[in-house]
């Protein structure tokens, strides 16, 4: 068969209306049966395959499903089980399973963390120097046979390669490395070999790892790794598929040992596409031309993609020789647009999500074999429906444009140095030493979470609504004095999400029902798009400070999320850079800021949690990556008043990359996580003097456990041996959301309480 094909790296789990998400849900919480919960999810699994299967697919993935996340699914096949959750078992049973990825009453979970530059988080492998890895149950068998069995399909499985497998794993030492590897290959060879034995033609084996910038001797790891699979595993074909980003060493790369090799030409188009022309590509192998976006939420241009293909074939060593794929797998994006009623009609025409990228690789694939006229007719379709929404109002925003192109060049400063500001701050605030603070949300309470759904479902007018919202404000204005705290905050109770209520008030920004993906276990976000030119319509904020503000002489700071974690928390148009988005969306925030201001709102802060997930992988992308986000946090700030104190917030602590950054942004006040990660942050200011305003947390919001005072004195007593304190802020990790009204307030006098001690201990004088 001299054919080009279409293949799939991954298909969401979740399902259309996330079935997926409340079996586990359901199971976990002892609603559901263990055998009721597989036999829903297998039924969920077989009907994926079947719907890639009806577009059209030709190679299917199998083992891509899981049951909470496949890395934590490729370290269990091979016995990968954390010392205190092994009890010996030869095969892995559910209730171990998730006990690794959400803990149980004696042994806490795996750490969780980000796969690569994506919202998926992933389970962390813990492996010893000691591990003895083990084939546990080769479930990618049982899922080929399945797929098989039941459907007739012939599946592609998917499994993560070794050297990513052990990169992404802790708990080793580097020189271990090499023997845990060994100690896996013939593992690998077995399970590849099983799967062989049972009718597969190609696996997909996902080396993502090849994307970050790897020394040499590790690319020697990857060819004594890949010729052990090759020659353990004759006659089956491997695909080594990367992405994310170009890999690093082309050349070297695609003269390993394998059939096919996957690259990313969206995420990593440049480099890659310019390496294939540079060294072009080994006529003896596959390659698998990742053109679909399988991170975003466009439909792909088909005219300009196609044409690109075409050049590719050239590249290859015939029709067989190229298979079309989404960029990576197709996790990262909803389901479909089928259950999408209420989009507007040009948004909803240029959207594509997993199921409709699917059929536009069926498309182009078709196109390759048939020639272009069969699919032209296609192609007028899309270039019609991507040019209608390029030619809205919503993307031809006059105004916005034109104060985009009369931005300088140079950051944009406030009008005072940092020391001029912290002098008439202090006239102006006269907070005590070592003031007192919280990051902005208060519990959002069963209650709180009511009101919202009587105000959405017309059982509460919004008279009614609004006088609740005020209430609780004032409630906790109250609270928060009596505490004693010394900068309040009104408590964020209007907000359901803190990127959600902003993307809703201004324009650009639409919103699905459906466009769920999974962040991580059962947890799935719904971000808004990002589709329109952003602007500014009216207050968003001001209404709710104020009313704060007027209840108290203690200044209230103003709360709003900044440009760039509204961005990466998004999905977002790719027509425009994303500095033009950055600074979009810093303009409409800029008249919020200005707005605030003119309500007599003395200190506004502008959170930015997600500045840091935003970061390229690769190294020499970071520099721009980050004057972008300091340019459009700078425009959204800087231009207040010298006497308005601006604060932001970041609740992370790996600072190494970005402090330089931090710093940049040149905030009055930056509050920061530290009491979860036990202080580990202090030790990027021992060689950073910061000297600006600064709150290390002191208290983890992350669990219903009371800190108490002695805890959160030693916390601000470490920082303040590197940290200065005349500049010093005694804050927790986070805001306070999540937490119950009975854990936040004994917390909080147990803070007041610390600072007072702290403040006593100190002399009380430092800050005069
Ligand atoms: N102001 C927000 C809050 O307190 C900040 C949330 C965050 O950092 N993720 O909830
Ligand atoms: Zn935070």
């Amino acid at each position: 068969m001299t054919q080009v094909r279409s293949s799939n790296l991954g298909y969401p789990r979740i399902g259309e209306k996330r079935e997926w998400k409340k079996a586990l849900e359901q199971f976990w919480a002892g609603k559901i049966s263990k055998d009721d919960f597989l036999a829903t999810v297998k039924k969920l699994r077989l009907s994926y395959l079947k719907k890639q299967r009806d577009i059209g697919v030709d190679l299917i993935p199998v083992g891509d499903f899981s049951l909470y996340d496949h890395v934590l699914d490729t370290a269990v096949l091979f016995g990968l089980i954390p010392d205190r959750f092994n009890k010996g078992e030869q095969k892995i049973s559910l209730e171990t399973y998730f006990s690794i990825a959400r803990g149980n009453k004696d042994a806490e979970a795996s750490e969780m963390t980000k796969w690569f530059n994506t919202n998926y988080h992933y389970i962390v492998p813990e492996i010893s120097n000691e591990t003895k890895p083990f084939i546990t149950e080769n479930r990618l068998l049982a899922l080929f046979k399945e797929a098989k069995d039941e459907l007739g399909i012939v599946g592609k499985p998917v499994i993560v390669g070794p050297v990513t497998l052990l990169k992404l794993s802790k708990g080793y030492d580097s020189e271990a490395f090499s023997s845990l590897l060994h100690s896996l290959i013939p593992l690998y060879i077995q399970v590849l070999n099983e799967l062989k034995n049972a009718g597969a033609e190609w696996v997909q084996i996902d080396e993502p790892i090849l994307v970050k910038s790897l020394p040499a001797e590790e690319l020697s790891v990857f060819r004594e790794t890949y010729q052990a699979l090759k020659d353990g595993v004759p006659g089956l074909n491997l695909l080594l598929q990367t992405y994310f980003e170009a890999v690093d060493n082309y050349e070297e790369v695609i003269k390993l040992p394998v059939d096919g090799i996957g690259l990313d030409l969206v995420h990593g188009r440049e480099g890659n596409l310019k390496a294939i022309k540079t060294f072009g590509f080994p006529e003896d192998k596959v390659l698998a031309a990742g053109v679909i976006d399988g991170r975003n939420v466009w439909k792909t241009d088909l005219s300009s993609v196609f044409a690109e293909l075409e050049a590719l074939l050239d590249a290859t060593g015939g029709k067989e020789k190229l298979i079309v794929t989404p960029s990576c797998s197709l996790l990262h994006v909803p389901v479909t647009i089928e259950n999408e009623e209420e989009l507007e009609p040009v948004l909803k025409n240029a959207l594509s999500f997993a199921d409709e990228k699917l059929a536009e690789a069926v498309t182009l694939t078709k196109g390759l074999n048939e020639g272009k006229a069969a699919i032209e007719k296609a192609i007028k379709e899309n270039q019609k429906d991507l040019l209608a929404l390029q030619e809205s109002a919503h993307r031809n925003n006059k105004e916005v444009q034109k104060e985009l192109n009369h931005l300088e060049k140079n950051f944009p400063s406030r009008p005072g140095s940092f020391k001029l500001r912290q002098q008439i701050q202090k006239d102006a605030f006269q907070l005590p030493f070592l003031p007192t603070t919280t990051i902005g949300s208060f519990p959002q309470t069963k209650e709180v979470r009511q009101a919202r759904r009587n105000l959405r479902k017309g059982e509460w007018s919004k008279e009614q609504y609004d006088q609740f919202i005020k209430d609780e404000t004032a409630r906790w204005i109250k609270i928060q004095e009596d505490i004693g705290i010394d900068v309040l905050v009104h408590g964020e109770f209007e907000r359901n999400d803190m990127v959600e209520y902003f993307g809703e008030k201004l324009a650009g920004f639409a919103f699905t029902r459906f466009g769920w993906v999974q962040s991580y276990g059962s947890r799935c976000v719904k971000p808004p798009l990002i589709f329109g030119d952003v602007a500014w319509k009216a207050p968003m904020t001001v209404k709710e400070s104020a009313y704060a503000q007027s209840l108290t002489k203690k200044p209230v700071k103003g709360m709003l999320t900044g440009p760039v974690t509204i961005y990466n928390w998004s999905f977002v148009r790719n027509d425009i850079s994303q500095a033009d988005v950055f600074n979009q969306i810093a303009l409409a925030l800029k008249k919020e800021v200005h707005a605030l201001e003119e309500a007599d709102i003395r200190m506004i802060q502008v959170d930015e949690p997600a500045l840091r997930e935003g970061l390229p992988l690769k190294e020499d992308k970071k520099a721009g990556y980050l004057h972008d986000a300091v340019y459009a946090f700078r425009l959204a700030t800087s231009f207040v008043n010298n006497d308005t104190q601006i604060h932001t917030h970041m609740c992370y602590s790996e600072f190494d990359e970005i402090i330089d950054a931090i710093d940049a942004l040149d905030t009055d006040v930056i509050s920061i996580e530290a009491a979860r990660s036990h202080g580990e942050i202090i030790a990027a200011f021992e060689d950073f003097k910061y000297k600006k305003g600064i709150g290390l947390g002191v208290y983890d919001i992350h669990s219903p456990r009371i800190p108490s005072v002695d805890e959160m004195k030693s916390y601000a007593k470490r920082a303040l041996q590197v940290l200065d304190p005349k500049l010093f802020w005694i804050n927790p990790d986070c805001g306070l959301k999540t937490r119950k009204p009975e854990e936040t307030i004994p917390a909080l006098k147990n803070m007041v309480e610390a600072a007072h001690e702290v403040r006593e201990e100190l002399g009380n004088k430092v800050g005069e």
